[in-house]
C-alpha cells in the first residue's frame, strides 16, 4: 500500500491534503445488513465507520485551486487542519486562486470563513453548481441536525462572505483548464466532483459518494443519512462505481483514507480501493 499523496496528470498536479479524520457513529449508517450490524456491535472493528475529511490542492499554469475547505473547528479537535497541509506545500491562503467546492455541506466549506464569516482565502474566486447554490439559499429548511437550518445558514454565511467572488457553474463546466466538473446529483442536487484530462491521461474526484470507505467499497448499498436524496445517490454511487472500474480511472473522494489516490476494483460482490 503506498502513501502517495501527490499525482500529476500532464502538467497538472493534484496534492491531497487531509484536513481531519473522525468515527462516524453507526447510527447515520443505513441499508446494513445482519452481518455488518453485528460486526459494528464489535469495538474492535471500529475503523469501519473510519472517514477523513480530504481537500486537494490543484496547481497548473501558476493557479493554485483548492477543492473543498475542511471543517475548520466544527467537528472537533481531530479536524480542521487545512491551513497546516497548505503550509507544509508552500502554499499561503492568499495565494489560493480558485476553490471549488463539491458541495455546501460543513465538512467541505466550514474551513473557507473564520468564525465571524471573514474569508480565510481572500483572493480566491469560489466556484459552485448553481444548483447548489440555489439549493443552500432557499428558506425552506427544518430546525433538524442533517440538512437543516444550520447546514443552509453556513452555506448561506460562506456564499455571502465571498460575494462577488462566487462564480455558478453548469454541471460539466471547466473549473480551470484541464478539469471538468462531474455532475454527482444524489448526496446533494448539486453535488460534483471533477475529472482532470490531459493527452490520454484522466484523474477523477468522486466527491462524497462514499464517507465510510471500509463499509461502503465492499458494499455499496450501504449509505448515510447525510444524503439529500438517498435512492439518487445509491444509484449515482453504483454508476461512478462501475464507470472508474470499468475505464480504470485513477480517482480519489472526499473522504477517502489512505491511500488517497487509487483505482477501484470488483472484489466479489462489491469493490476494493487499490492504492
Ligand atoms: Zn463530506
Amino acid at each position: 500500500m503506498s502513501d502517495l499523496k501527490e499525482v500529476s496528470i500532464g502538467s497538472t498536479k493534484i496534492i491531497a491534503l487531509k484536513d481531519g479524520e473522525l468515527n462516524l457513529p453507526k447510527e447515520v449508517l443505513l441499508n446494513l445488513n445482519d452481518e455488518i450490524q453485528k460486526n459494528l456491535e464489535d469495538e474492535t472493528n471500529k475503523d469501519l465507520t473510519l472517514s477523513n475529511i480530504n481537500a486537494f490542492l490543484i496547481q497548473q499554469d501558476g493557479k493554485n485551486l483548492l477543492i473543498d475547505a475542511g471543517c475548520r473547528d466544527l467537528f472537533g479537535p481531530t479536524c480542521g487542519f487545512i491551513l497546516d497541509e497548505l503550509k507544509k506545500v508552500n502554499v499561503q491562503p492568499n495565494e489560493v486562486t480558485d476553490i471549488f467546492f463539491t458541495h455546501l455541506h460543513p465538512d467541505h466549506v466550514g474551513g473557507a470563513i473564520s468564525k465571524d464569516g471573514i474569508p480565510v482565502f481572500p483572493n480566491a474566486a469560489v466556484k459552485v453548481l448553481s444548483k447548489e447554490i440555489d439549493f443552500w439559499n432557499s428558506d425552506d429548511f427544518d430546525d433538524v441536525d442533517v440538512n437543516g437550518k444550520d447546514f443552509a445558514n453556513l452555506a448561506k454565511s460562506v456564499l455571502k462572505s465571498y460575494g462577488e467572488k462566487v462564480v455558478s457553474l453548469g454541471p460539466d463546466a471547466e473549473i480551470i483548464k484541464n478539469v471538468h466538473v462531474v455532475s454527482l446529483p444524489g448526496h446533494t442536487p448539486g453535488h460534483a466532483g471533477f475529472r482532470v484530462d490531459d493527452g490520454s491521461n484522466t484523474f477523477m474526484h468522486l466527491g462524497d459518494i462514499l464517507h465510510t470507505p471500509n463499509l461502503q467499497l465492499s458494499d455499496p448499498n450501504i449509505s448515510l443519512v447525510f444524503d439529500v436524496d438517498t435512492d439518487q445517490g445509491l444509484k449515482t454511487r453504483k454508476r461512478l462505481f462501475d464507470m472508474v472500474c470499468n475505464e480504470k480511472i485513477l480517482c480519489t473522494g472526499g473522504h477517502m483514507l489512505t491511500p488517497k489516490f487509487g483505482y477501484i476494483e470488483k472484489s466479489g460482490l462489491g469493490y476494493k480501493f487499490d492504492g
